[in-house]
């Protein structure tokens, strides 16, 4: 990320008010760093709602020219790609 400023640029939106929601906390739950679950804060103080989120890694679109070799995920078209996540 090129933002410089140490935050992070994730965001989310509220599904309850539609208002930006933030991401205040985020954790990996595996050791190669695909799957990470967090806290996003809705930024709309008469709305406050709050909740848990999980994200996934679920398969490459351009394969990284440092690999890790604990990363194992299928290399897919960009199209059956995003079929595959919806
Ligand atoms: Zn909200």
């Amino acid at each position: 990320m090129k933002e410089g400023s140490g935050r992070t640029a994730i965001r989310g939106k509220c599904p309850h008010c539609g208002t930006v929601a933030l991401i205040r906390k985020m954790e990996k739950v595996d050791s190669a760093g695909l799957g990470y679950t967090g806290v996003m804060e809705c930024q709309d103080i008469d709305c406050g709602f709050r909740a848990f989120f999980d994200l996934s890694i679920i398969c490459t679109l351009t394969e990284s020219k440092m690999p890790n070799k604990k990363v194992n995920l299928p290399l897919s078209p960009r199209k059956k790609c995003e079929e595959e996540s919806k």
